[in-house]
C-alpha cells in the first residue's frame, strides 16, 4: 500500500467515526508525509489542525492506521504549505500557524461592559461566559482561534446547529473578543433577515451604493442565521459581491446557520462553495455535565440562589436546548422571588411540573430503549429479544427491561411481551435484580445515566 492509499483508507474509516463537519474541518487537505520505523508524519495545513489532530483525534487516527498496517506505532503532524489555499486566496504567504494577535492597547471604555459604539453586540455574549463541553468545543475553539487572528485562520467561519444551542452567543463572542484586542475594528453583526430588509430599503430609497460602501468598510462581518437567504436571489447576489470584496482584503466573515451549507435549499452554487471554502463547525445538544455547568454559571451571573439538587433536576429534565434550560431557571427564580420560597428540589419540581417533558410525552417507546441499550453494550437488538442465555446478553436485556419499567412505566407482562414473549416473572426478576445491583455498583449507575442521556437525545 502506498502512503496515499493508506491515508485514503484511513480517511474512509475516520469519516464514519466522526461528524461530517468535524471531518471536513480537520481532515481536509491532510496527507501522509512520511512513514518510517512505525512512525507516521501527517501533513496538515495549519497549527490549528495540528493541535486538533494530535490532541483530539490522535487515538482515532492511530487505531485506524494500525488496523491497516500493524507496523505503525505512533503519529505526529507537521504543518506544510504544500496545500493550495482556498480558491479565492490571493495572499502570497499563507498563514500556517496560529499567529498571536497584534495587541493594540485598548482604549479606556473597553472594559466598561457597554455595547461598543461600532457594533451592536450583546456584551454578555463572551467566551468567558460560554461553557464548553463535547457538544460545542469544536465550534468554540474555531471561534476563539478566529477571534485571535481575524481574516487569516479560517475564512469564512461557518457555525451551524439547532435552535438555542449557542450559535449567536459564539459568533458574537468573536466580535466582543476582537474589540478587546483592537478597539478600532469595524464590526458588523446582523441577521440575514435584517440584511435582506436593509438591502431592500436601500434599493427602494436609491441608496444601494451607500449600502455597499458601508459593508466594504467592515473588518469583521458576522451574519446570523444565513439560511434565511435561501431563495432570495437579489440578496444572494449582493451578498456574494460583498463577500468577495471583503474576502479578498482578508477581512473576516463569520456565518451561522441552522444547517450545513449543503442543506440550505435554493442557494446559489457559487455562494455554497464559498461557505464551504473555509471552516465549518457544528454545535450539538449539550450533555448533562455541560447543562449543569451552564446553569451554575447562569445562576452565579444572575445571583440566583438555588440548591444543587434543584439545578441538577432542571439539567436532567431539560435536555434539548440551552435557551429552554435558561428559561426554566429564570422561571423558578422569578417565582421564588415572588413567593420568597427557598429554591430547592421540591419547589423546582412543583414550578416546572408542566414543562418537564416526561419520556412518555416525548414519544419514547420500548424500541428506543432497545436501540440505545444494544448500541451501548454493542450487542444485536435481535439477541436481546430472542432466547439467548449468554451472560453478555442477559445483563443488557435486564437493563432494557428495567428502563422500560422505570422510564416508560410499562406493566411487567407488557415488558415481557416486548422482549420476545417472556413471562412477566422474568421482567419482575430483571427489574429487582438491577435495582439491587444499582445500590452498590457505581459503574452500572453511571452506565445507566449515560444510557438515559442517549435515550433522551433520540430524535
Ligand atoms: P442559537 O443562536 O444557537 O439559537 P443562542 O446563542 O441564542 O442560540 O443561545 C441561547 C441561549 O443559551 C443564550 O442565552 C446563550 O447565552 C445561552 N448559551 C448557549 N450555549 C451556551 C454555553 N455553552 N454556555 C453558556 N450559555 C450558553
Ligand atoms: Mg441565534
Amino acid at each position: 500500500m502506498t502512503n496515499e492509499e493508506l491515508w485514503q483508507a484511513t480517511l474512509g474509516e475516520i469519516e464514519l467515526l466522526i461528524s461530517k463537519a468535524n471531518f471536513i474541518t480537520w481532515f481536509k487537505n491532510t496527507s501522509i508525509l512520511s512513514k518510517t520505523n512505525g512512525h507516521v508524519v501527517i501533513s496538515v495545513p495549519n497549527g490549528f489542525a495540528k493541535e486538533w489532530l494530535e490532541n483530539k483525534y490522535n487515538l482515532y487516527i492511530l487505531r485506524t492506521l494500525k488496523n491497516l498496517d500493524k507496523e505503525i506505532q505512533s503519529i505526529s503532524c507537521q504543518i506544510t504549505n504544500k496545500h493550495k489555499p482556498s480558491p479565492l486566496k490571493t495572499s502570497e504567504n499563507p498563514v500556517d500557524a496560529i499567529i498571536p494577535p497584534k495587541r493594540i492597547i485598548p482604549s479606556n471604555n473597553i472594559n466598561s461592559g457597554q455595547i461598543s459604539p461600532q457594533s451592536n453586540l450583546n456584551p454578555r455574549y463572551t467566551f468567558e461566559n460560554f461553557i464548553v463541553g463535547g457538544s460545542n468545543e469544536l465550534a468554540k475553539a474555531a471561534c476563539f482561534a478566529v477571534s485571535q487572528n481575524l481574516g487569516h485562520i479560517y475564512n469564512p467561519l461557518f457555525i451551524y446547529g439547532g435552535v438555542g444551542l449557542g450559535k449567536t452567543h459564539l459568533i458574537q463572542s468573536i466580535g466582543n473578543e476582537s474589540i478587546k484586542n483592537n478597539s478600532q475594528l469595524k464590526i458588523k453583526y446582523i441577521s440575514s433577515e435584517r440584511f435582506t430588509s436593509d438591502l431592500i430599503d436601500s434599493i427602494r430609497s436609491q441608496k444601494i451604493n451607500k449600502f455597499k460602501e458601508d459593508y466594504q468598510k467592515i473588518d469583521l462581518l458576522i451574519i446570523d442565521d444565513i439560511q434565511f437567504i435561501s431563495g432570495k436571489e437579489k440578496t444572494q447576489e449582493e451578498f456574494f459581491h460583498i463577500f468577495n470584496y471583503l474576502y479578498q482584503l482578508n477581512k473576516q466573515i463569520v456565518l451561522s446557520s441552522d444547517r450545513p451549507p449543503k442543506a440550505i435549499q435554493i442557494l446559489e452554487e457559487r455562494l455554497r462553495s464559498r461557505f464551504e471554502g473555509g471552516m465549518i463547525a457544528d454545535v450539538s445538544k449539550p450533555d448533562l455535565e455541560t447543562r449543569i455547568a451552564i446553569l451554575q454559571r447562569k445562576a452565579s451571573l444572575d445571583n440566583i440562589e438555588i440548591t444543587n439538587e434543584a439545578l441538577e433536576f432542571i439539567a436532567e429534565n431539560i435536555t434539548n436546548n440551552i435557551r429552554e434550560l435558561e428559561g426554566a431557571l429564570n422561571r423558578v427564580a422569578v417565582s421564588s422571588q415572588l413567593t420568597k420560597e427557598l429554591l430547592d428540589l421540591d419547589y423546582t419540581k412543583k414550578i416546572l411540573s408542566d414543562i418537564i417533558a416526561s419520556s412518555i410525552k416525548k414519544g419514547i417507546n420500548h424500541k428506543h430503549i432497545l436501540k440505545v441499550v444494544s448500541k451501548f453494550y454493542e450487542v444485536d437488538i435481535n439477541d436481546l429479544i430472542v432466547k439467548n442465555r449468554k451472560q453478555e446478553i442477559v445483563k443488557p436485556r435486564q437493563i432494557a427491561m428495567y428502563l422500560m419499567r422505570e422510564e416508560l412505566h410499562y406493566s411487567y407482562p407488557g415488558i415481557g411481551s416486548k422482549l420476545g414473549g417472556r413471562d412477566h416473572t422474568t421482567a419482575i426478576h430483571a427489574c429487582e435484580k438491577i435495582t439491587q445491583i444499582l445500590k452498590t455498583d457505581e459503574k452500572l449507575a453511571n452506565d445507566l445515566k449515560y444510557i438515559k442521556e442517549q435515550l433522551y437525545l433520540i430524535d
